[in-house]
C-alpha cells in the first residue's frame, strides 16, 4: 500500500494580517524524497516554508506531520518533531565566528569536528566572523548543524540564491549527504537548474497555490519556464 506522506498540507491558508498569501494549498510530501518547489518572486515560497515550520500560523486548513495534526503546534514543538527550516537569511549570527556559531548548535566538540571534516572550507575559516564568509560558506554553515544531526524534514529557502554554479553544486552536495542520511528535503527556489539534479519531484507555486506537481523524470521544459515566470 502507498505509504502515508511525511508531510501533508490540506487547504492551507496563511498570510500576514489581512493579507492572505497561501490560498488553500494542498501538498503531500513522501518520506525520503527531495521535492523542489519553484515559483516566481512573491509566489508564497517563503510563506509556505514558514507555515510548515510553524513561524506563520494557518488561517484555515491543516498541517499534518507523520499523520499527526501539528497545525496548532508552535515552531519549537515542530523542530522537536524533526521539522527544520533553513531560512533565506540563513539563520546565522554574522558577528559571531564560525566556531561560535557552531557552538550554539553543537555542544560537543566531536560533532563540530565532524562538520569541519565534511566542510574543510569552514575548518579553515573557523575563527572568522560569519558575516565575512562568502555566500557559499554561509550556506554551508547554516546546514552544518543538520549535517551533524540529520532531521526528519529539512526545508531550505533558496539554498542556492546568489551562489555561483560551482558553489551551488557544493551546497547541493551537502544536501545530498542529508538526503542519503534519510532526511526528506523540500528545496524552495525561484529557478530550477541546480536543484533539478537532486529533486525526485518538482512542484510549481504560483499566486499562493500549487499549480502542478510532477515526478522530476516527467518534467516538461515549457512548464518549467512558466514556473519561473510565475505563469500558470
Ligand atoms: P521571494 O522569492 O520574493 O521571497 P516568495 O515566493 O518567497 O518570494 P513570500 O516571501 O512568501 O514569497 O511573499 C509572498 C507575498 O507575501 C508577497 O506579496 C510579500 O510582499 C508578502 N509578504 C511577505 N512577508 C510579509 C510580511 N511580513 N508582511 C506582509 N506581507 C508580507
Amino acid at each position: 500500500s502507498a505509504a502515508s506522506p511525511l508531510l501533508e498540507l490540506r487547504g492551507v491558508r496563511a498570510g500576514y494580517g489581512e493579507v492572505e498569501v497561501l490560498h488553500g494549498l494542498d501538498l503531500a510530501v513522501t518520506s525520503g524524497g527531495v521535492l523542489a518547489l519553484l515559483g516566481a518572486n512573491g509566489a508564497g515560497k517563503s510563506t509556505l516554508c514558514r507555515t510548515v515550520a510553524g513561524l506563520t500560523s494557518c488561517g484555515a486548513g491543516k498541517v499534518l506531520f507523520r499523520g499527526e495534526d501539528v497545525t496548532a503546534a508552535p515552531a519549537h514543538e515542530r523542530s522537536r518533531l524533526g521539522i527544520v527550516l533553513v531560512p533565506e537569511s540563513r539563520g546565522i549570527f554574522p558577528s559571531l565566528t564560525v566556531e561560535e556559531n557552531l557552538q550554539l548548535w553543537l555542544r560537543e566538540q566531536s560533532l563540530r569536528d565532524g562538520v569541519y571534516d565534511r566542510f574543510p572550507n569552514l575548518a579553515a575559516r573557523r575563527g572568522v566572523e560569519a558575516g565575512n564568509l562568502s555566500g557559499g560558506e554561509q550556506q554551508m554553515l547554516s546546514l552544518a548543524p543538520f549535517i551533524a544531526r540529520p532531521p526528519a524534514l529539512l526545508l531550505a529557502d533558496e539554498p542556492t540564491l546568489g551562489l555561483s554554479v560551482k558553489v551551488a553544486g557544493e551546497v547541493l552536495a551537502a544536501l545530498r549527504v542529508l538526503r542519503d542520511e534519510g532526511t526528506t528535503l523540500i528545496l524552495v527556489e525561484e529557478k530550477a537548474q541546480e536543484v533539478l539534479t537532486l529533486a525526485d519531484e518538482v512542484g510549481a507555486l504560483s499566486l499562493g497555490r500549487l499549480q502542478w506537481l510532477r515526478a522530476a523524470a516527467d518534467l516538461d521544459p515549457d512548464e518549467l519556464t512558466s514556473a519561473y515566470l510565475g505563469g500558470a
